[in-house]
Protein backbone atom coordinates (compact mmCIF):
# COMPACT_ATOMS: atom_id res chain seq x y z
CA UNK A 1 0.00 0.00 0.00
CA UNK A 2 2.96 2.21 0.78
CA UNK A 3 5.28 0.43 -1.08
CA UNK A 4 6.19 3.46 -3.52
CA UNK A 5 6.70 6.25 -0.90
CA UNK A 6 8.96 3.61 1.37
CA UNK A 7 11.49 2.36 -1.48
CA UNK A 8 11.75 6.25 -2.06
CA UNK A 9 12.17 6.94 1.64
CA UNK A 10 14.32 4.20 1.93
CA UNK A 11 16.81 5.03 -0.99
CA UNK A 12 16.93 8.58 0.57
CA UNK A 13 18.18 7.64 4.09
CA UNK A 14 20.77 5.06 2.40
CA UNK A 15 22.20 7.94 0.52
CA UNK A 16 22.66 9.74 3.47
CA UNK A 17 21.09 12.68 1.89
CA UNK A 18 19.17 13.28 5.32
CA UNK A 19 20.39 12.00 8.62
CA UNK A 20 18.64 8.60 9.68
CA UNK A 21 15.37 9.65 11.81
CA UNK A 22 14.28 6.35 12.52
CA UNK A 23 10.75 5.05 12.76
CA UNK A 24 8.86 8.36 10.94
CA UNK A 25 4.75 8.59 11.48
CA UNK A 26 2.47 7.54 8.92
CA UNK A 27 0.59 11.35 7.88
CA UNK A 28 -2.91 9.44 7.40
CA UNK A 29 -3.13 6.89 9.88
CA UNK A 30 -6.26 5.17 10.72
CA UNK A 31 -8.10 5.83 14.47
CA UNK A 32 -9.83 3.26 17.00
CA UNK A 33 -11.76 4.97 19.90
CA UNK A 34 -12.48 2.61 21.86
CA UNK A 35 -15.31 2.86 24.72
CA UNK A 36 -15.56 -0.64 26.57
CA UNK A 37 -16.71 -1.76 29.89
CA UNK A 38 -15.56 -6.02 30.98
CA UNK A 39 -18.20 -7.45 33.09
CA UNK A 40 -16.92 -10.82 34.93
CA UNK A 41 -19.46 -12.82 36.21
CA UNK A 42 -20.92 -12.73 32.52
CA UNK A 43 -17.25 -12.58 30.91
CA UNK A 44 -18.60 -9.95 28.72
CA UNK A 45 -17.19 -6.83 27.56
CA UNK A 46 -19.56 -4.22 26.05
CA UNK A 47 -18.11 -1.41 23.61
CA UNK A 48 -18.68 1.46 21.39
CA UNK A 49 -15.67 1.76 18.61
CA UNK A 50 -15.36 4.64 16.37
CA UNK A 51 -13.18 3.87 13.38
CA UNK A 52 -12.39 6.75 11.12
CA UNK A 53 -10.58 5.41 7.98
CA UNK A 54 -7.94 7.07 5.78
CA UNK A 55 -7.60 5.96 2.44
CA UNK A 56 -4.34 6.10 1.35
CA UNK A 57 -4.53 3.60 -1.73
CA UNK A 58 -4.97 4.53 -4.49
CA UNK A 59 -8.73 3.26 -5.50
CA UNK A 60 -11.82 4.24 -4.00
CA UNK A 61 -13.31 1.72 -1.66
CA UNK A 62 -17.22 1.31 -1.60
CA UNK A 63 -16.98 -1.38 1.03
CA UNK A 64 -14.58 -1.91 4.60
CA UNK A 65 -13.85 -5.35 5.58
CA UNK A 66 -13.11 -5.93 9.29
CA UNK A 67 -11.88 -9.12 10.88
CA UNK A 68 -14.16 -10.52 13.74
CA UNK A 69 -11.34 -12.69 15.90
CA UNK A 70 -13.50 -13.25 18.47
CA UNK A 71 -15.93 -15.54 16.21
CA UNK A 72 -13.44 -17.90 16.33
CA UNK A 73 -13.90 -19.09 19.86
CA UNK A 74 -18.29 -19.51 18.89
CA UNK A 75 -19.24 -22.91 19.26
CA UNK A 76 -19.31 -24.51 15.76
CA UNK A 77 -16.33 -22.36 14.16
CA UNK A 78 -14.85 -24.35 11.49
CA UNK A 79 -11.03 -22.59 12.03
CA UNK A 80 -10.78 -22.98 15.78
CA UNK A 81 -7.84 -21.19 17.78
CA UNK A 82 -6.62 -24.30 19.43
CA UNK A 83 -5.46 -27.43 18.33
CA UNK A 84 -6.89 -31.15 19.57
CA UNK A 85 -2.62 -31.02 21.02
CA UNK A 86 -2.75 -27.80 23.01
CA UNK A 87 -6.97 -28.39 24.18
CA UNK A 88 -6.60 -30.22 27.27
CA UNK A 89 -4.42 -27.13 28.40
CA UNK A 90 -5.81 -24.41 27.08
CA UNK A 91 -9.65 -25.58 27.51
CA UNK A 92 -8.60 -25.67 31.35
CA UNK A 93 -12.18 -25.65 32.65
CA UNK A 94 -13.86 -28.12 29.50
CA UNK A 95 -15.61 -26.55 26.37
CA UNK A 96 -16.26 -23.31 26.82
CA UNK A 97 -17.45 -20.57 23.90
CA UNK A 98 -16.64 -17.01 22.61
CA UNK A 99 -18.14 -14.92 20.21
CA UNK A 100 -19.19 -11.13 19.22
CA UNK A 101 -22.20 -9.52 18.94
CA UNK A 102 -22.27 -6.62 16.49
CA UNK A 103 -25.44 -4.66 17.47
CA UNK A 104 -25.03 -1.57 14.86
CA UNK A 105 -23.09 0.40 12.61
CA UNK A 106 -23.81 3.89 12.40
CA UNK A 107 -22.44 5.68 9.12
CA UNK A 108 -22.72 2.81 6.59
CA UNK A 109 -25.36 1.90 4.28
CA UNK A 110 -25.44 -1.80 5.07
CA UNK A 111 -23.17 -4.36 7.58
CA UNK A 112 -23.20 -8.06 7.76
CA UNK A 113 -21.21 -10.30 9.76
CA UNK A 114 -19.84 -12.90 6.62
CA UNK A 115 -16.68 -14.55 5.40
CA UNK A 116 -15.50 -18.09 5.52
CA UNK A 117 -16.13 -18.63 9.13
CA UNK A 118 -18.35 -15.32 10.52
CA UNK A 119 -14.76 -14.05 10.55
CA UNK A 120 -15.68 -10.89 8.38
CA UNK A 121 -17.52 -7.95 8.97
CA UNK A 122 -18.40 -6.05 5.71
CA UNK A 123 -19.68 -2.81 5.92
CA UNK A 124 -21.23 -1.07 2.72
CA UNK A 125 -20.53 2.84 2.76
CA UNK A 126 -22.90 5.51 2.21
CA UNK A 127 -20.52 6.80 -0.48
CA UNK A 128 -17.27 5.28 -1.36
CA UNK A 129 -14.33 6.82 0.18
CA UNK A 130 -12.17 8.40 -2.15
CA UNK A 131 -7.52 8.31 -2.06
CA UNK A 132 -7.23 10.74 0.16
CA UNK A 133 -10.64 11.28 1.78
CA UNK A 134 -11.41 9.53 5.17
CA UNK A 135 -14.68 8.21 6.42
CA UNK A 136 -16.21 7.20 10.10
CA UNK A 137 -18.09 4.59 11.27
CA UNK A 138 -19.38 3.77 15.04
CA UNK A 139 -20.02 0.40 16.34
CA UNK A 140 -21.93 -1.25 19.36
CA UNK A 141 -20.51 -4.95 19.67
CA UNK A 142 -20.43 -7.51 22.97
CA UNK A 143 -17.85 -10.01 23.36
CA UNK A 144 -18.24 -12.70 25.21
CA UNK A 145 -14.68 -14.44 25.93
CA UNK A 146 -14.19 -18.34 26.91
CA UNK A 147 -12.88 -19.94 29.87
CA UNK A 148 -9.45 -20.54 27.84
CA UNK A 149 -5.78 -19.62 28.09
CA UNK A 150 -5.44 -18.30 24.88
CA UNK A 151 -5.10 -14.79 22.94
CA UNK A 152 -8.56 -14.05 23.99
CA UNK A 153 -10.52 -15.36 27.18
CA UNK A 154 -10.75 -16.20 30.81
CA UNK A 155 -7.72 -17.69 31.74
CA UNK A 156 -6.41 -19.52 34.70
CA UNK A 157 -5.25 -16.35 36.36
CA UNK A 158 -6.02 -13.80 34.64
CA UNK A 159 -8.41 -12.45 31.85
CA UNK A 160 -6.54 -11.88 28.20
CA UNK A 161 -8.15 -8.78 25.89
CA UNK A 162 -6.56 -9.05 22.47
CA UNK A 163 -7.76 -8.62 18.92
CA UNK A 164 -11.48 -8.08 20.93
CA UNK A 165 -12.87 -5.67 18.19
CA UNK A 166 -13.41 -5.51 14.92
CA UNK A 167 -9.89 -4.95 13.90
CA UNK A 168 -9.57 -3.68 10.17
CA UNK A 169 -8.31 -5.58 7.12
CA UNK A 170 -4.63 -4.77 5.90
CA UNK A 171 -5.50 -3.37 1.96
CA UNK A 172 -2.96 -4.79 -0.84
CA UNK A 173 -3.06 -4.38 -4.92
CA UNK A 174 -5.21 -8.29 -4.43
CA UNK A 175 -7.78 -6.61 -2.09
CA UNK A 176 -9.09 -6.82 1.26
CA UNK A 177 -6.56 -9.50 3.11
CA UNK A 178 -8.85 -11.44 4.94
CA UNK A 179 -8.05 -14.17 7.80
CA UNK A 180 -9.40 -16.93 9.01
CA UNK A 181 -7.98 -18.10 12.17
CA UNK A 182 -5.51 -21.09 12.52
CA UNK A 183 -4.44 -22.85 15.95
CA UNK A 184 -0.41 -22.43 14.35
CA UNK A 185 0.73 -19.27 14.14
CA UNK A 186 -0.52 -15.72 14.35
CA UNK A 187 -3.85 -15.01 11.62
CA UNK A 188 -3.08 -11.19 11.83
CA UNK A 189 -1.97 -8.53 8.95
CA UNK A 190 -2.86 -5.20 10.35
CA UNK A 191 -1.91 -1.80 9.33
CA UNK A 192 -0.18 -0.06 12.38
CA UNK A 193 -3.06 2.58 13.41
CA UNK A 194 -3.99 5.41 16.42
CA UNK A 195 -5.64 4.51 19.35
CA UNK A 196 -7.43 5.95 22.21
CA UNK A 197 -8.99 3.54 24.20
CA UNK A 198 -11.25 3.56 27.44
CA UNK A 199 -11.79 0.41 29.37
CA UNK A 200 -13.70 -0.06 32.45
CA UNK A 201 -13.27 -2.68 35.51
CA UNK A 202 -14.41 -4.13 38.57
CA UNK A 203 -12.38 -2.05 41.11
CA UNK A 204 -10.29 -5.82 42.23
CA UNK A 205 -9.42 -6.09 38.60
CA UNK A 206 -5.92 -4.35 37.70
CA UNK A 207 -5.26 -4.25 33.89
CA UNK A 208 -1.96 -3.92 32.27
CA UNK A 209 -1.84 -2.38 28.49
CA UNK A 210 0.73 -1.18 26.29
CA UNK A 211 1.84 2.42 26.48
CA UNK A 212 1.05 4.85 29.79
CA UNK A 213 -2.21 4.48 30.74
CA UNK A 214 -4.64 7.30 33.21
CA UNK A 215 -6.80 5.87 35.68
CA UNK A 216 -9.95 7.40 37.43
CA UNK A 217 -11.98 5.45 40.19
CA UNK A 218 -15.16 5.71 40.52
CA UNK A 219 -18.08 3.93 42.22
CA UNK A 220 -16.20 0.66 42.62
CA UNK A 221 -15.01 0.84 39.33
CA UNK A 222 -11.59 1.89 37.34
CA UNK A 223 -11.60 3.23 34.41
CA UNK A 224 -8.15 3.22 32.59
CA UNK A 225 -7.81 5.62 29.72
CA UNK A 226 -4.41 4.91 27.09
CA UNK A 227 -3.72 6.60 23.86
CA UNK A 228 -1.07 5.10 21.21
CA UNK A 229 0.42 6.06 18.28
CA UNK A 230 1.09 3.72 15.17
CA UNK A 231 0.33 0.35 17.04
CA UNK A 232 -1.40 -2.46 15.70
CA UNK A 233 -3.39 -4.07 18.26
CA UNK A 234 -4.43 -3.23 21.88
CA UNK A 235 -4.36 -5.30 23.97
CA UNK A 236 -5.10 -5.56 28.15
CA UNK A 237 -4.18 -8.13 30.54
CA UNK A 238 -6.47 -7.87 33.94
CA UNK A 239 -6.23 -9.74 36.98
CA UNK A 240 -6.39 -9.53 40.68
CA UNK A 241 -2.79 -10.32 42.17
CA UNK A 242 -0.01 -8.83 39.42
CA UNK A 243 3.04 -7.78 41.14
CA UNK A 244 6.26 -5.61 39.02
CA UNK A 245 9.79 -5.07 38.63
CA UNK A 246 11.52 -2.58 36.60
CA UNK A 247 14.40 -1.54 34.92
CA UNK A 248 15.95 0.52 31.83
CA UNK A 249 16.89 -0.15 28.29
CA UNK A 250 19.27 2.71 27.84
CA UNK A 251 16.42 5.41 28.30
CA UNK A 252 13.50 2.85 27.72
CA UNK A 253 11.06 2.29 30.87
CA UNK A 254 11.04 -1.84 31.17
CA UNK A 255 8.35 -3.72 33.35
CA UNK A 256 7.64 -7.11 33.98
CA UNK A 257 3.86 -7.93 35.43
CA UNK A 258 3.63 -11.34 37.04
CA UNK A 259 1.62 -13.65 39.04
CA UNK A 260 3.45 -16.52 39.65
CA UNK A 261 7.41 -16.25 39.33
CA UNK A 262 10.02 -16.84 42.09
CA UNK A 263 12.93 -15.12 40.00
CA UNK A 264 10.81 -12.26 38.38
CA UNK A 265 14.51 -10.87 37.44
CA UNK A 266 15.61 -12.96 35.28
CA UNK A 267 12.62 -12.42 32.65
CA UNK A 268 12.84 -8.53 33.32
CA UNK A 269 16.85 -8.59 32.65
CA UNK A 270 16.40 -10.46 29.35
CA UNK A 271 13.82 -7.79 28.08
CA UNK A 272 15.52 -5.43 28.97
CA UNK A 273 18.78 -6.64 27.69
CA UNK A 274 17.39 -8.21 24.23
CA UNK A 275 15.60 -4.54 23.76
CA UNK A 276 18.36 -2.47 24.35
CA UNK A 277 20.69 -4.96 22.30
CA UNK A 278 17.94 -4.46 19.35
CA UNK A 279 17.81 -1.05 19.42
CA UNK A 280 21.55 -1.19 18.91
CA UNK A 281 21.59 -3.27 16.09
CA UNK A 282 18.75 -2.78 13.92
CA UNK A 283 17.85 0.79 14.92
CA UNK A 284 16.16 2.65 18.12
CA UNK A 285 13.18 0.72 19.69
CA UNK A 286 9.94 2.69 17.72
CA UNK A 287 7.91 3.24 21.30
CA UNK A 288 8.11 5.19 24.77
CA UNK A 289 8.60 2.02 26.98
CA UNK A 290 8.08 -1.86 27.18
CA UNK A 291 6.55 -4.42 29.53
CA UNK A 292 6.36 -8.36 29.45
CA UNK A 293 3.53 -9.62 31.28
CA UNK A 294 3.18 -13.70 32.58
CA UNK A 295 -0.06 -14.85 31.01
CA UNK A 296 -2.40 -17.80 31.13
CA UNK A 297 -1.41 -19.08 27.57
CA UNK A 298 -1.42 -22.34 26.37
CA UNK A 299 2.15 -21.60 24.20
CA UNK A 300 5.05 -19.93 25.03
CA UNK A 301 4.53 -16.63 24.26
CA UNK A 302 2.77 -13.77 22.33
CA UNK A 303 3.58 -10.17 20.84
CA UNK A 304 1.72 -6.78 21.01
CA UNK A 305 2.93 -3.73 20.06
CA UNK A 306 4.52 -2.20 22.87
CA UNK A 307 3.65 -5.15 24.75
CA UNK A 308 4.55 -8.96 24.74
CA UNK A 309 3.31 -11.88 27.41
CA UNK A 310 5.03 -14.98 28.23
CA UNK A 311 3.27 -18.28 29.47
CA UNK A 312 3.22 -18.80 33.01
CA UNK A 313 3.37 -22.40 32.02
CA UNK A 314 7.26 -21.88 31.37
CA UNK A 315 10.16 -22.85 32.82
CA UNK A 316 13.11 -20.08 33.66
CA UNK A 317 15.11 -20.97 30.45
CA UNK A 318 12.38 -20.71 28.41
CA UNK A 319 11.39 -17.94 29.98
CA UNK A 320 14.07 -16.44 28.55
CA UNK A 321 13.79 -17.90 25.31
CA UNK A 322 10.33 -16.58 24.97
CA UNK A 323 11.17 -13.17 26.64
CA UNK A 324 13.96 -12.67 23.92
CA UNK A 325 11.51 -13.91 20.92
CA UNK A 326 8.97 -11.98 21.73
CA UNK A 327 10.95 -8.98 22.17
CA UNK A 328 12.36 -9.05 18.80
CA UNK A 329 8.78 -8.80 17.61
CA UNK A 330 8.76 -5.08 18.45
CA UNK A 331 11.18 -4.71 15.59
CA UNK A 332 9.60 -7.54 13.23
CA UNK A 333 6.03 -7.20 13.80
CA UNK A 334 4.83 -4.16 15.72
CA UNK A 335 7.00 -1.61 13.89
CA UNK A 336 7.44 -3.68 10.84
CA UNK A 337 5.02 -5.27 9.82
CA UNK A 338 3.87 -8.09 7.40
CA UNK A 339 1.56 -10.44 6.54
CA UNK A 340 1.53 -13.15 9.08
CA UNK A 341 -0.98 -15.09 7.88
CA UNK A 342 0.53 -15.62 4.14
CA UNK A 343 4.11 -15.27 4.91
CA UNK A 344 4.71 -16.04 8.81
CA UNK A 345 8.73 -17.08 8.18
CA UNK A 346 8.81 -13.01 7.57
CA UNK A 347 8.71 -11.89 11.27
CA UNK A 348 9.04 -15.46 12.62
CA UNK A 349 12.28 -16.09 10.80
CA UNK A 350 13.25 -12.85 11.90
CA UNK A 351 12.48 -12.89 15.66
CA UNK A 352 14.33 -16.28 16.04
CA UNK A 353 17.21 -15.14 14.20
CA UNK A 354 17.34 -12.22 16.18
CA UNK A 355 17.66 -14.51 18.94
CA UNK A 356 20.73 -16.31 18.02
CA UNK A 357 22.23 -12.67 17.43
CA UNK A 358 21.36 -11.66 20.77
CA UNK A 359 22.49 -14.86 22.25
CA UNK A 360 25.86 -14.52 20.74
CA UNK A 361 26.28 -10.97 22.23
CA UNK A 362 25.22 -11.76 25.83
CA UNK A 363 26.60 -15.51 26.23
CA UNK A 364 25.69 -15.00 29.93
CA UNK A 365 22.55 -16.43 29.05
CA UNK A 366 24.14 -19.69 28.35
CA UNK A 367 23.07 -19.59 24.79
CA UNK A 368 24.84 -19.58 21.53
CA UNK A 369 23.90 -18.65 17.44
CA UNK A 370 25.85 -21.86 16.88
CA UNK A 371 23.88 -24.03 18.81
CA UNK A 372 20.64 -22.43 17.94
CA UNK A 373 20.85 -23.00 14.52
CA UNK A 374 22.62 -26.20 15.01
CA UNK A 375 19.38 -27.42 16.96
CA UNK A 376 17.05 -25.73 14.20
CA UNK A 377 19.19 -27.82 11.28
CA UNK A 378 18.35 -30.78 13.36
CA UNK A 379 14.48 -30.61 14.08
CA UNK A 380 14.13 -29.56 10.44
CA UNK A 381 15.71 -32.20 9.20
CA UNK A 382 14.39 -34.90 10.70
CA UNK A 383 10.88 -32.73 9.94
CA UNK A 384 11.77 -33.81 6.65
CA UNK A 385 12.40 -37.23 6.95
CA UNK A 386 9.48 -37.96 8.85
CA UNK A 387 6.97 -35.87 6.20
CA UNK A 388 9.27 -37.98 3.51
CA UNK A 389 8.42 -41.34 5.01
CA UNK A 390 4.70 -40.39 5.52
CA UNK A 391 3.62 -39.27 2.34
CA UNK A 392 6.85 -39.66 -0.14
CA UNK A 393 7.30 -35.54 0.02
CA UNK A 394 7.83 -32.89 2.21
CA UNK A 395 6.75 -29.67 1.33
CA UNK A 396 8.99 -27.18 1.99
CA UNK A 397 7.50 -23.99 0.98
CA UNK A 398 7.35 -21.28 2.85
CA UNK A 399 5.02 -18.69 1.95
CA UNK A 400 1.71 -20.23 2.33
CA UNK A 401 -1.42 -19.45 4.84
CA UNK A 402 -1.52 -20.95 7.99
CA UNK A 403 -4.53 -22.78 7.53
CA UNK A 404 -2.23 -24.73 4.54
CA UNK A 405 -0.01 -26.31 7.22
CA UNK A 406 -0.98 -29.26 8.33
CA UNK A 407 -0.72 -28.59 12.32
CA UNK A 408 2.09 -27.05 14.89
CA UNK A 409 5.05 -28.83 13.85
CA UNK A 410 4.76 -28.54 10.43
CA UNK A 411 4.26 -24.87 11.23
CA UNK A 412 7.30 -24.81 13.60
CA UNK A 413 10.01 -26.25 11.47
CA UNK A 414 8.66 -23.98 7.92
CA UNK A 415 7.98 -20.91 10.07
CA UNK A 416 10.32 -20.68 12.79
CA UNK A 417 13.36 -23.09 12.11
CA UNK A 418 13.88 -22.64 8.28
CA UNK A 419 13.12 -19.14 8.58
CA UNK A 420 16.44 -18.63 11.21
CA UNK A 421 18.24 -21.18 8.97
CA UNK A 422 17.43 -19.13 6.34
CA UNK A 423 18.66 -15.50 7.91
CA UNK A 424 21.82 -17.10 9.16
CA UNK A 425 22.94 -18.97 5.99
CA UNK A 426 22.40 -14.98 4.37
CA UNK A 427 24.43 -13.60 6.96
CA UNK A 428 27.19 -16.22 6.35
CA UNK A 429 26.92 -15.64 2.31
CA UNK A 430 26.71 -11.76 2.54
CA UNK A 431 28.68 -11.21 5.51
CA UNK A 432 28.10 -9.49 8.64
CA UNK A 433 28.15 -5.63 7.24
CA UNK A 434 26.07 -5.99 4.04
CA UNK A 435 23.52 -8.44 6.30
CA UNK A 436 23.08 -5.84 8.93
CA UNK A 437 22.67 -3.52 6.69
CA UNK A 438 20.16 -4.79 5.13
CA UNK A 439 18.43 -5.46 7.84
CA UNK A 440 17.98 -1.65 8.99
CA UNK A 441 17.41 -0.14 5.92
CA UNK A 442 14.29 -2.82 6.40
CA UNK A 443 13.87 -1.65 9.36
CA UNK A 444 14.01 1.95 8.29
CA UNK A 445 11.87 2.02 5.17
CA UNK A 446 9.39 0.18 6.79
CA UNK A 447 8.88 0.67 10.07
CA UNK A 448 4.89 1.61 10.47
CA UNK A 449 4.19 0.21 7.57
CA UNK A 450 3.58 -3.53 6.20
CA UNK A 451 6.22 -5.15 4.55
CA UNK A 452 6.43 -8.11 1.38
CA UNK A 453 8.93 -10.41 0.58
CA UNK A 454 9.74 -8.47 -2.22
CA UNK A 455 10.18 -5.54 0.07
CA UNK A 456 12.35 -7.18 2.08
CA UNK A 457 14.67 -8.82 -1.09
CA UNK A 458 14.90 -5.20 -2.30
CA UNK A 459 16.32 -3.72 1.38
CA UNK A 460 19.23 -6.65 0.92
CA UNK A 461 19.43 -5.62 -2.58
CA UNK A 462 20.20 -1.97 -2.00
CA UNK A 463 22.76 -2.96 1.01
CA UNK A 464 24.78 -4.28 -2.04
CA UNK A 465 23.80 -7.93 -2.52
CA UNK A 466 21.68 -9.71 -4.99
CA UNK A 467 19.81 -12.32 -2.83
CA UNK A 468 16.69 -12.72 -4.97
CA UNK A 469 17.79 -16.31 -6.08
CA UNK A 470 18.84 -17.24 -2.07
CA UNK A 471 15.41 -16.04 -1.33
CA UNK A 472 13.46 -18.04 -4.27
CA UNK A 473 15.73 -20.82 -3.14
CA UNK A 474 14.20 -20.95 0.45
CA UNK A 475 10.86 -19.74 0.11
CA UNK A 476 10.17 -21.97 -2.91
CA UNK A 477 11.34 -25.11 -0.97
CA UNK A 478 13.66 -25.85 -4.14
CA UNK A 479 17.20 -25.56 -1.35
CA UNK A 480 18.46 -29.15 0.41
CA UNK A 481 19.11 -27.97 4.08
ZN1 LIG B 1 7.02 -15.23 17.23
Amino acid sequence: MKKAVCVVLGAVVLAGAIPLAGCAKRETNDTYEISAEYFPETRKLSAQMTFTYFNDTDNAHSELRFQLYPNAYREGASHAPVSELYRPSAYYAGESYGGIEISSVEGAAAWEVCGEDENILSVTLADPVYPDAAVSLSMTFEVTLALVNHRLGVGENAVNLSYFYPVLCAYSDEGWKECVYAAAGDPFACECADYTVELTVPQELTAICGGDAVLAQEGGKKTYTVISENVRDCVFFLGERFSVVKAYAGEVPVEYYYFDDDDPQTALSAAADSLAFFSETFGDYAYPSYKLVQADLCYGGMEYSMIASVSSDLQSDAVVRATVHETAHQWWYAAVGNDQFRHAWMDEGLAEFSCALFFEAYPQYGLSRQELVASAEKAYRSYFSVMQQLHGEADTSMSRPLTDFSGEYEYWNIAYNKGMILFDRLRSSVGEKKFLAGLRGYYDSFCFRMASPEDMIACFSRAGTDTEGFFASFVDGACVI
